[in-house]
C-alpha cells in the first residue's frame, strides 16, 4: 500500500497536474477484493442490524475510513444512532368484506397481504366503508388529484399500483411508461394517511408493481422496520395488498373488473368514489425497539467546507435466514459489498492524488436500506451538513463484477443536471448515458439516494450494466437477469476470487471524475430539473 502510495505520488508530481494522468490509473483492484471478502465473509452473518454482524460491519467500515484519513461525520463519531422501531404484523382469522350485505372473506397473506404500522399490540378496523380513489395520486404539478371532494374520515382506500401514464403510455400523463413517485406503494400509504384514512389497500398487478405478489405478500408477515419518531409520522391503521386474482373476486360482486377500474382511474379528471362495500380486520402486533448505525467520514472543503457531496453504499442485508442449496447466510458481497468497496476506493483515489477538494465529501454507509431506506432517510431528517448545502449524492447498488460495460445506466435519469455532467465524463471514458430500461418498476424510489431526492438534492443511481465491451448488450442483459433470478436477495450472493473487477473499476474513475467537478469551488453545481 505504501509502496504503491509512493509511486503513484511520484506520478502525480511527475504529471504536475492532477488531470494529465487517467484516474483509472489510481484505482486499486486490490483493495476493493479485500474489502468484499472482508464484508462478505461468513463471520460478517450477512450484515444483519443488530446482530454481531452490525458491530463488525460498521466497526470494519470506520476503521477503513479513518486509515484512509476521513475524519469522523458525526462530530467526534463515525457512527449516527439510528431509532428504529420494528413491527411484525399477523392477522387474526380471515379478512372480511361485506358487499351489499354478503361476506366474502380472504385468507392472509396468499390472498389480502397487510400489516399494521401502528405500535399497537392490537388493531382493528371494522365495517369501515370502501372508496375507490384511482391510482391515490394528489400532485398539483402534473394537475391531478384522486382526493378531490371526498371525506376520507373512518374510510378504507382502494388504490391501483403505479401511476396513469404506465397503461397510457401517454407521456403527457406523468412521465408515460416511467414510473413516478407517485406510483410507488410508499408514496400511496404516506398520502391515504395525510388524507385520513383508516386503511389503504393497493391492488397488485405484477406489471405495474415491478414484481410479483410473493413480495409484498412475504414482506407483510415479516419484521418493518420505521424510524422510531414516536409518533410523528402519520401512517394508516391498516397497509397493504390485494392480489389481482382476489380484487377480481371482490369487485364482481359489485359489478367491476380490474380493467374498468383502471380505465377509469387513468382518465384525466377521474373523481373518488364510495363503494357499496365495508372493509374488516383484526392484527395483532409484536412491537420492538432498537437503534442501529449509519457509518460516515468526511474530508473537509478548503474553500467552502460547509457544502457537501454524498457517496451513499448501504451496509447492511438480510443476515441468516431460509436455507437454499445448505447455505442460510446472506452474505450480500454484491448487495453490498462491492458497493462499498466502490465508495472506499473513491476516498483513496481522493487521498492518492493527495489534493483537498474545495468542497466537502462525505462517505455514507447507511444501515437497514433492504428494510426500507431507514438509515438513508434518517441521516437526510438529521445530517452533519444540512440538505440545502448538500450539492448532490451519488449512490450505488449491487454493482456485479462482470468486465467493461460501454454503458452508463443512469437510474434516475432526466431528474437533475447531473445528467449532463455525466455525460461529459462517460464520454471521456468511451461511454454513453443510458436511461434506466426499466424505469417503470421505479427501481429510482428503491436505494439510498432517494431520501435526499426527495429533499430536494440532486441524486443519482449510475453503474455500468447493461452492455458488454466485450460480448454486447445481450449477453450483459442475460448475466444481469441471471443475477437477478438466481443470485440477487439469496444466500448465493457470495464472494468470488475470480470475478472481472475492470467494469467496477471504469465506475469508479468515473464518480471520481464527477466528483472532482462537483467538488471544485467553481465546478458545476447540479440542479434538480
Ligand atoms: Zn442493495
Amino acid at each position: 500500500m505504501k509502496k504503491l502510495f509512493a509511486i503513484l505520488t511520484s506520478l502525480a508530481v511527475a504529471s504536475g497536474c492532477h488531470s494529465s494522468f487517467k484516474s483509472l490509473d489510481l484505482v486499486s483492484v486490490e483493495d476493493m477484493k479485500r474489502v468484499v471478502k472482508e464484508l462478505s465473509s461468513d463471520q460478517y452473518m450477512g450484515r444483519m442490524p443488530f446482530t454481531e454482524g452490525e458491530r463488525l460491519s460498521v466497526s470494519f467500515l470506520a476503521d477503513e475510513l479513518k486509515s484512509i484519513g476521513f475524519e469522523p461525520a458525526f462530530g467526534e463519531s463515525y457512527f449516527q444512532s439510528v431509532p428504529m422501531l420494528m413491527i411484525t404484523s399477523k392477522v387474526e382469522g380471515m379478512v372480511k368484506f361485506s358487499v351489499n350485505g354478503k361476506i366474502i372473506s380472504f385468507d392472509a397473506p396468499d390472498q389480502v397481504a397487510i400489516n399494521s404500522p401502528q405500535p399497537l399490540e392490537r388493531v382493528a378496523v371494522e365495517s369501515s366503508g370502501l372508496v375507490f380513489g384511482g391510482f391515490g395520486i394528489d400532485a398539483a404539478e402534473w394537475d391531478w388529484n384522486d382526493y378531490e371532494g371526498i371525506d376520507l374520515k373512518g374510510k378504507t382506500l382502494v388504490v391501483m399500483i403505479n401511476d396513469p401514464g404506465l397503461y397510457t403510455g401517454d407521456t403527457s400523463l406523468f412521465r408515460g411508461r416511467e414510473m413516478t413517485y407517485y406510483g410507488r406503494w410508499t408514496y400511496k400509504y404516506e398520502e391515504a394517511a395525510k388524507k385520513g384514512a383508516e386503511a389503504v389497500l393497493i391492488i397488485h398487478e405484477t406489471e405495474g408493481a415491478g414484481y410479483d405478489f410473493n413480495v409484498p405478500r412475504s414482506s407483510s408477515i415479516t419484521p418493518r422496520f420505521f424510524i422510531d419518531d414516536k409518533g410523528l409520522t402519520k401512517r394508516c391503521m391498516i397497509n397493504g395488498w390485494i392480489s389481482a386474482g382476489s380484487a377480481e373476486r371482490l369487485f364482481s360482486e359489485m359489478g367491476y373488473n380490474i380493467d374498468m377500474l383502471r380505465s377509469l382511474a387513468a382518465k384525466r379528471g377521474f373523481k373518488p368514489f364510495e363503494l357499496d362495500a365495508e372493509f374488516s380486520a383484526t392484527i395483532s402486533n409484536k412491537i420492538s425497539r432498537d437503534s442501529s448505525l449509519n457509518v460516515a467520514g468526511i474530508i473537509r472543503g478548503s474553500v467552502i467546507p460547509d457544502e457537501a457531496v454524498v457517496v451513499t453504499a448501504h451496509w447492511d442485508h438480510f443476515g441468516i435466514g431460509e436455507p437454499q442449496d445448505g447455505d442460510s447466510i446472506y452474505n450480500g458481497a454484491v448487495d453490498n459489498g462491492t458497493t462499498m468497496a466502490w465508495a472506499l476506493e473513491i476516498g483513496r483515489m481522493l487521498k492518492r492524488v493527495g489534493k483537498t477538494p474545495e468542497r466537502s465529501l462525505i462517505l455514507l454507509f447507511p444501515t437497514a436500506e433492504e428494510q426500507g431506506l431507514v438509515g438513508s432517510d434518517y441521516y437526510a431528517q438529521y445530517p452533519p451538513i444540512p440538505m440545502e448545502r448538500t450539492i448532490a449524492c451519488l449512490n450505488n447498488d449491487m454493482m456485479v463484477p462482470r468486465g467493461k460495460m460501454k454503458d452508463v445506466t443512469m437510474i434516475g435519469y432526466g431528474y437533475s443536471t447531473l445528467d449532463s455532467l455525466y455525460e461529459k465524463v462517460a464520454e471521456r471514458q468511451g461511454r454513453y448515458l443510458l436511461p434506466d430500461p426499466n424505469s417503470h418498476t421505479g427501481l429510482f424510489f428503491r436505494s439510498d439516494h432517494f431520501p435526499f431526492h426527495k429533499r430536494g438534492v440532486p441524486s443519482i443511481w449510475a453503474y455500468g450494466c447493461y452492455d458488454s465491451r466485450e460480448f454486447g448488450e445481450e449477453w450483459a442483459k442475460s448475466s444481469w437477469d441471471d443475477f437477478i433470478a438466481n443470485v440477487y436477495h439469496r444466500p448465493a450472493d457470495n464472494y468470488n476470487p475470480d470475478w472481472d473487477w475492470s467494469g467496477i473499476a471504469e465506475d469508479v474513475a468515473l464518480a471520481y471524475d464527477v466528483l472532482e467537478e462537483l467538488l471544485k469551488a467553481n465546478g458545476h453545481k447540479p440542479k434538480m430539473k
